[in-house]
């Protein structure tokens, strides 16, 4: 063996028992018996200080306080075949029902997992050019065949294992791309009538006043909706408020119409001017106002619900809340006027 080999493989003995001491000390800090869970645990974080899970490891520990398996487990050591990255994902899990704030913790480990796995295939690259050198020498050396197919058998296993690591970190970032998706899809979306919410809506009108193109909009609220919950009870209320927002949705396809909060609905008409958004909304105002809604259990008609509205036409560059408030002044001249009707201008319909 060549002098400079054997100061490598002594080199690597050295830090192998440096590791096994920081194991070591770990486990007796935190009075955790050596049994592979443990051991494999304080492995990841001994060898990777500035990791994922070594930085979740200080925060619970910080103050002197001692790791239990319960947080072991709760950070993934019970997973103990899995890969690095895995381990800390479940920590965010502990008592947090916010799914965004949950999601948000994933996708930073998922990042800092990666990225820890990054820069330990480079250095595992790094290794493999050194490996690859010698190799290289040894061939040229006339070193045994056995020496040179051992050294290919190291490279193989290498790159098996960087590949399947690579592909198993893809699939999971997949995952999460999936389910943020779907996050932030639920973030802007009205669960009671699957109509955008309000900051959908804010953020349409961002976007189209943007375009440059004509804008109005309709805001209309449910008349005398409280004595419809008062009634017949809140649920019943919310089947006629899922009612009235598909009626919208069916009468103005073309257009942007969410839940604004409550019983009450706006609407943006991309395009058109303010007496076509006008014959529209018309149109659904006179088909809610002609239904005439029954309780299903017990066939007692409600009689009709209706709703009033005030119309409003953006002027270039307008912002929201400036045209809003003129279509909610409208709105409640349409009220004060007798309700199931629109206003727009001043004029009522
Ligand atoms: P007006 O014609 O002046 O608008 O009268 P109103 O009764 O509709 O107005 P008010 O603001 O007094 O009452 C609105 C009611 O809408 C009160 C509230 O309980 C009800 N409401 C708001 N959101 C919901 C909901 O999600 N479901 C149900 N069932 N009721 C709701
Ligand atoms: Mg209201
Ligand atoms: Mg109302």
């Amino acid at each position: 063996m060549g002098a400079a080999r054997e100061a490598r493989l002594i080199a690597v003995e050295e830090r192998a028992d440096a590791v096994f001491d920081r194991i070591r000390a770990f486990l007796t800090l935190h009075r955790l018996g050596p049994d592979p869970v443990h051991y494999a645990f304080a492995y990841h974080v001994m060898t990777n200080p500035t990791g994922a899970l070594a930085r979740s490891v200080a925060t619970l520990t910080e103050g002197g306080i001692r790791l239990s398996t319960r947080d072991i487990e709760a950070l993934g050591g019970g997973l103990a075949h899995q890969n690095p990255p895995h381990w800390g994902e479940t920590l965010s899990h502990r008592g947090d029902d916010d799914v965004a704030a949950r999601l948000v913790a994933q996708t930073q480990m998922h990042v800092e997992g990666f990225s820890d796995m990054m820069r330990s295939m480079q250095a595992e690259t790094a290794d493999f050019g050194r490996d690859l050198a010698a190799s290289a020498n040894a061939v040229r050396g006339a070193a045994t065949g056995a020496d040179v197919v051992r050294l290919a058998t190291v490279m193989l296993d290498r790159v098996q294992s960087a590949e399947s690591r690579l592909a198993a970190a893809t699939r999971e970032a997949e995952q999460l791309r999936a389910k943020l998706e779907e996050a932030r899809g639920d973030a802007r979306r009205d669960p009671l009538t699957g109509l955008p919410n309000r900051r959908a809506f804010e953020e349409a009108f961002s976007e189209q006043s943007l375009t440059g193109q004509r804008l109005c909009l309709a805001v209309c609220d449910v008349d005398r909706f409280k004595r419809v919950n008062d009634q017949f009870g809140h649920s019943v209320g919310d089947r006629v408020l899922r009612a009235i927002a598909a009626a919208l949705r069916e009468a103005c396809t073309r257009h942007f119409v969410a839940r604004y909060g409550g019983e009450e609905f706006v609407i943006l008409f991309r395009g058109d001017d303010v007496e076509d958004a006008r014959a529209t909304l018309e149109t659904a105002r006179v088909a809610v106002a002609a239904k005439r809604y029954r309780i299903r259990e017990t066939d007692v008609p409600l009689g009709a619900v209706t709703f009033s509205a005030g119309i409003a036409v953006a002027e270039t560059g307008e912002p929201l809340c400036s045209v809003f408030g003129r279509a909610d002044r409208f709105l409640y001249l349409a009220k004060e006027n007798g309700r199931n009707q629109l206003c727009s201008n001043g004029t009522f319909y």
